[in-house]
Formats: structure tokens, sequence, C-alpha cells
């Protein structure tokens, strides 16, 4: 099995065809130390900073963006398959009113396609399998006892109409901002999800939306979180976050999601530096030196578009200001990977099944038909989230890999324990990530140190999609922050 350092490399080589030109190692700029100015230094190579860099040299300024990993896309990351194809390591689906993320696909020509969806889910449930239709009455929602379901259907909606409470560009500022931001979801969950099958959902949801558990979120960042799932015109619901037809999951990308991040940076040509962790970034009279391994850049401005636990491992000189680094202190990320299984077709379909399972237990509790859109192979495709991720952080491959076939045989028969293929993507073990899909808030942050999430210190400006409005954590958030913070820096630049 190649090593996930292999696989990455070779997905900047191989997946990205002509649109990677300008941005091997040998032309990006790391062959040997350099020093460049700029107006903007941009740190960091996912969506985010490549779309600041986009705009701010539409506008005529001149940029450099430095990125640490020897590829661009930072969570989102196409990995070769042996057998020609490949597949999505980090962020993958679209859906309706990520616009932003659509507009720019639309924009470098890379199409999308349906995620499978054709077929039944499977509830896999106190150790039983329940195949449901995703069309009926109640949606997507699986089948649990009518007590549940009633009780599920209130809180779902409760937390729908609480989160219209948000304003997404200041969460901190709902009028019941501080009495949610004192509490969990957990907490909250509990007096509320008080049927035990509606807990569940809800748990499961909590799970598959942030990869974290119920116990590590405040209250307000999942309200948050919901009110941001929408665009301008359409407010932020639950379903649009957790469902695959009309919801995040509902679209994936031609050629893999990274096919954007490569081709954008290609626009960039040898603007973007492989290969350049940024160390230190100092203020120097009116300019600030930012320092990368290999290469320094001189700038006037400066976009750190890296997650916020991330950012504050960068040198600050003079140091941030206490309500800046405190927030950074506080933003962990979530933990997660992902485990796809290659078979040779995707068996599953003729046995009437969509590939998505929903279940109380095993390493993988949620699982998604990865196969690509021609089904020339199968892709089971399983997040390992929250406690789970954790708890596999140090196995070996071959162990997660055994724990994770093991669930993709109990949920889909005795063939998924045999695929030609095993692809393992970890995101708590990546330096320059440390786990996903994004940073979380606990009970007391956004209210003390919310402002501080996009507020610049002096020329220092902060993106990523942590810093959204809407659809902070997906690939639209970050593509929305990065036009934000472009905006921001040519209004005093
Ligand atoms: C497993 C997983 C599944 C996901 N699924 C989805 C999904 O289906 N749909 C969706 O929309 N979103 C999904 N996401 C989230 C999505 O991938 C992210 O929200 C988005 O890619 C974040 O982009 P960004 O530019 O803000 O940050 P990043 O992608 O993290 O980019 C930051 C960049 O900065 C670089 N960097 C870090 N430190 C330094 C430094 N010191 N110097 C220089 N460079 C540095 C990093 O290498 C990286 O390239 C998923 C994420 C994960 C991990």
């Amino acid at each position: 099995m190649a090593t996930e350092r292999q696989l990455s490399r070779r997905s900047l080589l191989g997946a990205a065809g002509a649109g990677a030109v300008g941005l091997t190692a040998a032309t990006a700029g790391t062959a040997a130390a350099a020093t460049r100015t700029a107006d903007v230094c941009v740190v960091g190579a996912g969506l985010a900073g490549l779309t600041a860099a986009r705009d701010l040299v539409a506008a005529g300024k001149s940029v450099v963006v430095l990125e640490a990993r020897d590829r661009v896309g930072g969570r989102v990351l196409n990995l070769s398959l042996a057998n020609g194809g490949f597949t999505e390591g980090g962020g993958e689906f679209i859906g309706p009113t990520q616009d932003r993320m659509k507009a720019l696909a639309d924009s470098l020509g890379v199409a999308t396609f349906a995620t499978y969806n054709t077929g039944k889910n499977l509830l896999y449930k106190d150790g039983r399998k329940t195949p449901y239709a995703t069309d009926g009455l109640l949606g997507s929602v699986p089948p649990i006892d009518a007590a549940g379901l009633a009780n599920a259907a209130i809180v779902q909606a409760t937390l729908d109409d609480l989160a219209k409470q948000i304003p997404v560009d200041a969460p901190w500022t709902a009028a019941k901002a501080d009495e949610w931001d004192r509490q969990t979801f957990e907490t909250w969950l509990r007096a509320n999800a008080v049927i035990p099958s509606a807990k569940f959902l809800f748990d499961v949801a909590c799970t598959s939306v942030f990869s974290a558990e119920p116990r590590e979120l405040s209250f307000l960042f999942v309200l948050f979180y919901i009110a941001a799932a929408g665009n301008a015109s359409n407010p932020g619901t639950l379903e649009r976050l957790t469902e695959t037809a009309g919801g995040a999951q509902e679209l994936r990308f031609v050629g893999g999601s990274q096919q954007v991040p490569i081709k954008l940076a290609a626009t960039l040509g040898d603007r973007v530096v492989l290969n350049a962790p940024v160390r230190t970034i100092t203020k120097s009279g009116s300019q600030y030196v930012v320092t990368a391994d290999g290469t320094t850049v001189t700038a006037r401005r400066v976009v750190v578009a890296v997650p916020p636990p991330i950012a504050a491992r960068i040198t600050y000189d003079p140091v941030l200001p206490a309500a800046r680094d405190q927030l950074t202190q506080r933003l962990p990320m979530a933990s997660v990977g992902k485990a796809i299984a290659i078979y040779d077709t995707p068996f599953w379909r003729a046995d009437g099944l969509n590939g998505q399972v929903v279940s109380d237990t095993g390493v993988v509790s949620s699982t998604f038909d990865n196969s690509p859109p021609d089904a020339s192979y199968g892709a089971l495709m399983g997040f390992i989230e929250a406690d789970e991720a954790r708890k596999f952080d140090a196995a070996s491959e071959a162990e997660v890999r055994a724990a994770v076939l093991k669930d993709y045989a109990t949920y889909f028969g005795e063939k998924a324990a045999s695929p030609s293929a095993f692809v393992l993507q970890r995101w708590n073990n990546e330096t320059y990530t440390r786990g996903g899909p994004v940073s979380i808030a606990a009970p007391g942050v956004l209210t003390q140190y919310g402002p501080a999430l996009r507020r610049p210190v002096g020329g220092i400006h902060w993106a990523g999609t942590e810093t959204s409005t809407y659809w902070i954590g997906y690939m639209d958030g970050a593509v929305r922050s990065g036009e934000r913070v472009a905006k921001e820096v040519l209004a005093v630049l």
C-alpha cells in the first residue's frame, strides 16, 4: 500500500494533467532559497488562499502564495489508485446554495455529477440491518420507532427555528448567544431529544457533519453552523447539512474535487510556491517579512489562509493581540479520516442499495458510494469520525483496514471484506491540518473570542473556511472567505 505522502505526491502530478503545468516542485519556485517582494503574501494554497490570490491578481496586485505542502488544495485531495482511477481523501461533495464553490468550479471548467443515490439507504442499529427508501414521506429519515420520529421532527424544527435567530456574520451577537454558548450540544440534546432513538439520529448527524461528538460543541456553534448552511436568500437548515439529494452531499466533481484548486493554482503560475511552510511573520516598518523554508517574501499585506490552530503555530513578531491568540488556542480541529475500499464493481447496487449507511456502531458509521460516474469500478467511502478517529490515530494501516472492512462486510455482505485496493487518509496525523473537516468551538469560545475571527491585525488578514459566514467548514466557505479577504485587502491597498 502506498503511503499517504506518496499518494498525495502522485495526486498533484498524476491527476493534474495539463492543468498542473507550472506547479511541479521544479517549476513552482521551490528549487532554491529566494527572496521575493509582492503587494500581498498569501499563506496557504487551499481553496481560500488561492481564491484570495486570484481576486488580488485580477485587481492588478502582485501576489506570492506560500504553501507548506508539496501540493495545493489543503483539505481537498485526490488520491491515485492502482487501477488508474482516483479517489478523494478530503472535501468532496457540494450542494444547493454552495454558489461560490460551484461558480469557481464552473469558471475553471470542472463539471459536477450527481452523488450515487439510487436505491435504499441502510440503517444498522441494535445489530439489525434495515434498508429504507429515501424518497418516501419522511425523506431520508431512518426508520426508527414512531415516538422517536415524532420527537426527532420537533427537535429538527426547533433547531432550524433557533438557527434563524443567528446573524451569520456575528453569531455572538444573537439575542440568546450567552444562553446558547453556555451549553454543549449534548446538554441541549439530552433535554430535547428525549426519546433514545431520536437522540441516536442527532448523535449520528452530529458526528457526520462535524466529525465531533455532541459533548465537544457549543450549542451556539451548532446553531451557527445550521444558519450558515444556506445563502443570503435561503436560510440555513439542518436538512441541507445532512441530506444527499437537496443537501450538501448532492454533487461531486468530475475528475475529483482537487481539480478545482489544481486548475486555480495553474492560473497563478509561479506565484504559488510549494514546499514553503511559513515559520514567521515579522512586521518591518510598513511592510511584513514572511519567512518560509526556502523563500522569504516582503509584502505590504499578509493573508493567512490556514485553519486557526495551524495559524497559531506561526511565530508573529510583534505578538498577536491576546484575543486573537486565545481564540486560536480554543478552536481545535475536529477528528476525521476517510477509508475508501475499491472493488471490481459497485456490487451493492445490484442488492438495491445506494451505498449509504447510518450505523450505531463500528469505526465507520456513515458511508457513501464513491464509485466513478461510469461505475467502471466500485468504491465504498466511509468516514472515521470523532471518538472513533481518535481511537485509531495511532493504529497501523493494517489495523484500521481490518476494522473498516469488518464494518463494510457487516453492512454490505462478505464481498465487501475483500476489496482490490484500500485507501486511508487520516487528517489528524497531517502536519498542516491536524484534523478536520473544520475547527470547532466549545462553550464560551464564540461569545468571548468570536470577534477576533476575522478582525485584521495591522496588515495581517485572516481567511479560511472557519472565517466564513455561509458554509463555514465547507469548500464553499473557503471560497467565500477568499473572496471576502481579497475585498478587505483591496479596500486598504
Ligand atoms: C475528510 C474531510 C471531508 C470533507 N468533506 C467535505 C465535503 O464533502 N464538502 C465540502 O464542501 N467540504 C468538505 N470538507 C471541508 C473542506 O475540505 C474544507 O472546508 C476546505 O477545503 C478548507 O479550505 P481552506 O482553504 O480554508 O483550508 P485548507 O484546505 O486547510 O488550506 C490551508 C492550506 O494552508 C497550508 N498551510 C498550513 N500551514 C501552513 C504554513 N505554516 N505555511 C504555508 N502553508 C500552510 C496547508 O497545507 C493547506 O494547503 C472536508 C474536509 C475533510 C478533511
